[in-house]
């Protein structure tokens, strides 16, 4: 799997694991124009459109009501264990040759 530079989102390398979101990485992403994808995004909103459209609906409703500090990290985060879950599974179908 390729690495992939985050918006100020830190990751656990020696455990492969995502570090939970913090305040001021929250911030960060919020006001970055890039996602973690490396797409293009807006300033304003947590990923591109993309991944957004990605996302459970109900992700995406909590995602827009989320407030940094209220909820908007948890949010982010559980989107993006969704993003990756799937992002992993276009790679290994990829990768088998479907
Ligand atoms: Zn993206």
């Amino acid at each position: 799997m390729g690495h992939v530079v985050r918006a100020g989102h830190a990751q656990n390398e020696e455990a492969g694991e995502l570090m939970p979101t913090s305040w001021s990485e929250a911030l960060d992403i919020i006001q970055a124009n890039l996602c973690y994808c490396g797409g293009d995004k807006l300033p304003g909103h947590a990923f591109c459109r993309l991944d957004h459209n990605r996302l459970p609906e109900l992700l995406k409703l909590e995602l827009r009501g989320a407030v940094i500090g209220r909820g908007f990290e948890e949010a982010y985060d559980r989107a993006l264990v969704v993003l990756e879950t799937k992002a992993a599974a276009r790679a290994a179908g990829a990768a088998g040759g479907v």
